[in-house]
């Protein structure tokens, strides 16, 4: 503006001395008004100059500053030093991108191996959004001390790595609790407008009677549980190969009528995936069962209306998809089919894994983690000291900068891959054919959830139900009980937790990501008795689900309940993981790869080079942190000559 104005004085001056004084001619001149003219698209030019500068300036102190978790967590690992800048140094040996949990892992151990060189400051992350733990995302709701799980909230005592960091390396950090799955007497289920308790079937059971469902089941499929009817078409399929049970057949038991017992270990399943055959007449007799679609086999043993009805009563349409059958068989008895696994969590949030992990990492001389800075590519370099010249986006400054570095880690999932430039060397569609059909071995799994901030717990007064979920065929799909505040009876309730199929549902509720695009109003918070309007802070209010979204929600868990009065929240959070730049919650190997070669071909897709893959979605424990630290570790070793470490069992099965 300033400039502006001495531009307009000189002018004036320089005018002036040309009409010779004679201030009415010189107004007249058409010189004078075209200089004015131009002097005025300046002055506006740089006010609008000004105007964006403020606008970007708020824009980046808020990307900053709502980094800063709402939660208040028990430990203050949450406060760790992230940057927010472009690196002074343009030049490390290792750049990892993504500080997901396998990013983060990737750094922690290799600046923690003994068999490494390399110092904190050549190993560097770089992280395109202003948050750390990706997929594991933990926040807390005003008015309430609980921990709402946005992303991944529990772990399993059998999976090793993550077992033992949370409760053996960061035993100082971290506290462990149980993660409850309640008591099936008081949890409903609702499937086909049959509201049941979901221990209805085992109370059959034990009268000597089959529970009826509004599903129109094979004769020999009726009475069971979907976790026993799920087991016995698991069981079923494996007792049918002569090979299987000549190999493996100690290790399956047919316990009572409608009990089963597993007791196959991961490297025995790894050995029986590829080599299974399915012994039934019809279509997909003689097939290799890592041929057959989940989908095509489920409905091959109990009908298309028993596959109904296990993809509506298991609660996740996600275990059903026509996903790899082989590897399916081994998912579903380790996570949903057996009672003695144990389910755990961290004390203020699974997420807390993450910052642990980020926390050790920091502690070292030189280490960073870059923030807001989204690799976009790289290229190949034939000369000098470094391999690769990688391309940055930098949220806070919309600036491309460069990095050279001679080793890549992509911890990241397929669709972050399949954002970065696939012009590239790497990722050339013409060239690197085998690359782009391995890339989409996965499937992306879309997932949504709704959190929900309640006055009073209404679960407990009307129900007795503490903790443990709820499951129905209505786009809800379930209803986690997270709990009441230790203060006062503020409860957390996640609301719904849908995926697949019932994600588009709620996506056609959502307001559009293009703003501008949608007239949906979003959901107002409001005060309790415990909470002033004035607390709800913007990245809680900007991630608040539709006011439309919540009506439809809480017509469903009203129904879902069978109680037609249940009050209103009075905040909620919302999160749809199918957003770029994940494409989904999880992933799902798709028939007809093989998968122990394409697992171990995704971590270093080109020998040639040194570039690596790690993470959730081409591991064999796809959905779980565990499977993202058992890529990453098989990684660190093969390529990076890391030393197991003493915390992780010598003889511990990392996958192929
Ligand atoms: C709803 C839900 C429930 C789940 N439940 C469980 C559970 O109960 N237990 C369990 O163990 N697991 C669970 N999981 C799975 C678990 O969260 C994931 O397996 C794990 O967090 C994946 O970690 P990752 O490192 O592989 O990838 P991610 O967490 O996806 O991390 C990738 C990171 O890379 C960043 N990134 C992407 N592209 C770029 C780029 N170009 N430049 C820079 N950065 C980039 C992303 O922003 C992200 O931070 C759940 C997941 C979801 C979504």
């Amino acid at each position: 503006m300033k400039k502006g104005i001495y531009l307009f004085l000189t002018v004036l001056i320089v005018a002036c001395r040309k009409e010779k004084g004679n201030i009415i001619s010189l107004l007249k001149s058409r010189r004078t008004i075209h200089l004015i003219l131009i002097l005025l698209i300046i002055n506006i030019g740089e006010l609008t100059a000004q105007k964006t500068k403020e606008v970007k300036k708020v824009v980046n102190e808020n990307f900053e500053k709502e980094s800063t978790p709402i939660q208040k967590s028990s430990t203050n690992l949450k406060n760790i030093k992230l940057e927010y800048d472009i690196p002074s140094n343009k030049a490390i040996e290792v750049a990892i991108i993504g500080a997901g949990v396998s990013g983060l892992y990737s750094a922690y151990r290799l600046t923690k191996d003994e068999n490494t060189a390399l110092p904190a400051d050549q190993i560097q992350i770089f992280e395109m959004s202003n948050r750390i733990g990706g997929r594991l995302e933990s926040v807390q709701l005003p008015g309430m001390t609980i921990t709402g799980e946005l992303g991944g909230m529990r772990y399993l005592t059998s999976q090793k790595i993550v077992t033992s960091l949370i409760q053996n390396v960061f035993k100082e950090e971290l506290k462990h609790v149980d993660f409850p799955m309640g008591n099936d007497a008081n949890l409903f289920g609702y499937f086909r407008k049959q509201r049941i308790k979901m221990n209805a079937w085992e109370i059959a059971q034990e009268k000597g009677e089959k529970l009826e469902t509004h599903y129109y089941l094979n004769e020999k499929d009726l009475g069971y549980s979907p976790n026993q009817l799920f087991n016995k078409l698991i069981y079923d399929v494996l007792i049918a190969d002569p090979w299987f049970e000549m190999h493996f057949g100690q290790y399956i038991e047919k316990i009572s009528k409608y009990d089963y017992s597993f007791k196959i270990t991961r490297e025995q399943w790894n050995i029986i995936k590829p080599k299974l055959t399915y012994h039934f007449p019809g279509p997909y007799s003689g097939m290799k069962v890592n041929d057959i679609g989940f989908w095509n086999l489920i409905k091959d043993q109990v009908s298309q209306e028993g596959f109904n009805f296990l993809a509506d009563a298991g609660g996740y349409y996600s275990n059903t998809i026509n996903w790899n059958a082989a590897e399916a068989l081994p998912y579903m008895i380790g996570d949903f089919s057996s009672s003695t696994v144990t389910y755990r969590t961290i004390e203020g949030g699974y997420d807390l894994i993450a910052y642990a992990l980020a926390d050790a990492y920091l502690k070292e001389k030189g280490a960073n983690i870059w923030m807001g800075n989204r690799l976009v590519t790289f290229d190949k370099q034939t000369s000098g000291k470094y391999k690769y010249k990688l391309k940055f986006f930098h949220e806070k400054s919309k600036t491309i900068w460069t990095l050279e570095t001679n080793k890549i880690i992509l911890a990241i999932p397929r669709r972050s891959l399949e954002l970065l430039d696939q012009n590239n060397f790497f990722f050339d569609k013409d060239t690197q054919e085998v690359f782009q059909k391995n890339i989409a071995s996965v499937i992306k799994e879309p997932s949504l959830k709704i959190l929900m901030g309640f006055e009073e717990p209404w679960w407990i007064e009307d129900f007795k139900t503490y903790d443990g979920h709820s499951i129905t065929d209505l786009p809800i799909r379930q209803c986690y009980y997270f709990g009441v505040d230790q203060n006062d009876s503020h409860s957390l309730l996640l609301g719904s937790y849908n995926d697949m199929r019932s994600v588009t549902f709620w996506q056609g509720l959502t307001k559009s990501q293009t703003k501008g695009e949608s007239n949906l109003k979003l959901f107002t918070p409001r005060a309790t008795k415990r909470i002033k309007g004035d607390e709800f802070k913007s990245r809680l209010l900007e991630n608040q689900a539709t006011q439309v979204m919540v009506d439809e929600a809480m017509n469903q868990i009203r129904e879902l309940h069978g109680r037609p009065e249940i009050p209103y929240p009075y905040v909620t959070w919302y999160k749809d993981w199918s957003q770029d730049p994940f494409g989904g919650g999880y992933h799902a190997w798709k028939s007809n790869y093989d998968i122990a070669k394409t697992m171990a071909y995704m971590r270093n897709p080109n020998p040639k080079e040194s570039i690596y893959i790690c993470g959730e979605a081409y591991s064999d424990q796809q959905g779980w942190v565990e499977g993202a630290f058992c890529v990453a570790e098989r990684m660190l070793e093969d390529y990076f000559n890391l030393k197991r470490p003493n915390w992780i069992p010598s003889n511990y099965y990392l996958g192929w």
